[in-house]
């Protein structure tokens, strides 16, 4: 059944068109809305941030894998999750890594991809008192597949007006700190072992760190310079919806994620949407419970994460021309 699902999109994405310059062209569609609840996304965070850390080769991971196909089955439909296994040798141990890819509205040949990263990181740097265990990371990495997991459900019940695939990305946050080949695992693996080869969206979007108390969204660096029209459609429709205190319509750092690696090795135009901003200093600060024992949910807002909801769902159904 996977397979068929498989060769049908890559059929439907070989054609698809590949003109950079329209695939970022937004426009208002005068389309229906519906509407985000944050309390499903903050029960989603919930969910996993119960099963406990979720680090590679870990039970809770493999736990969490299971929790998030069920979910996304129960959105997208059985035969439209495709769960991409793979090993790598990390620091000594072989990991057992998932990514976890759901695609809606398959029918249609324009598609755009939402992604985020559902590991947890296996240690904490930034806690003064505990940083070699493993963090919770309910903004860092449970916010945005929360997000998604509602975005999901929102696609089930009002159908899409463009194809939607949404990949979770799995070892994001293994690496120690600077030794970037050893983040982005999921992202890269997937990159350069594409379930569906000639996969070619008008765009993607990563959500990192979303549904942190008092996120700012500054106009990350890297997004800026591959798809600065996207970038700019999201924050002018925050604007718009009055969330320019959160989405901050100012130059933000640049902050290497998942959507770099998309980008460079899958050709794909990706912004990320993450908290942080910029200090005195020029360089990128994050918020202060990142990678430290506090990132629980006790710093999860409802108010970032219906923001980010509300600002992605009018993108999706009223902004993308077909
Ligand atoms: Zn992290």
């Amino acid at each position: 059944m996977k397979s068929i699902l498989l060769l049908l999109l890559a059929t439907v994405l070989l054609i698809s068109c590949g003109d950079q310059e329209a695939n970022l062209e937004f426009e208002r569609q005068g389309r229906n809305v519906p509407s985000f609840d944050s309390d499903n996304a903050y029960n989603f965070i919930d969910e996993q941030v119960s099963l406990g850390p979720r680090v590679p080769n870990s039970e809770a991971h493999v736990q969490a894998k299971d929790y998030l196909r069920s979910e996304l089955e129960a959105s997208a439909g059985e035969n439209s999750v495709f769960v991409q296994e793979f090993q790598q040798v990390v620091y000594g141990d072989t990991l057992t890594m998932f990514n976890i890819l759901a695609g809606f509205g398959l029918q249609h040949q324009d598609r755009i991809l939402l992604a985020a990263h559902w590991d947890s990181r296996p240690r904490a740097e930034n806690d003064s008192l505990d940083s070699g265990s493993p963090i919770l990371g309910a903004d860092d990495g449970g916010s945005g597949v929360g997000v998604l997991l509602e975005l999901a459900q929102i696609f089930k019940e009002n159908d899409v007006p463009i194809g939607v695939d949404i990949i979770l990305f799995d070892g994001e946050d293994y690496g120690e700190v600077s030794d970037l080949d050893n983040y982005f695992l999921g992202a890269r693996h997937w990159s350069n072992n594409p379930p569906v080869p000639g996969y070619n969206p008008r765009f993607g979007i990563l959500l990192d760190m979303v549904g942190g108390e008092d996120a700012v969204f500054y106009k990350e660096s890297y997004s800026m310079r591959s798809a600065p029209n996207l970038v700019n459609e999201i924050w002018q429709i925050a604007e718009i919806k009055g969330y320019s205190d959160l989405f901050i319509n100012k130059r933000g750092g640049a902050v290497a994620d998942d959507h770099i690696i998309v980008q460079q090795q899958a050709g794909i135009n990706m912004i990320n949407i993450i908290h942080h901003s910029v200090n005195e200093n020029g360089s990128v600060q994050f918020p202060p419970y990142w990678h430290t024992q506090n990132d629980t949910m006790e710093i999860i807002d409802r108010t970032t994460l219906q923001a980010v909801g509300d600002v992605l769902l009018e993108l999706i159904y009223n902004r993308i021309p077909r």
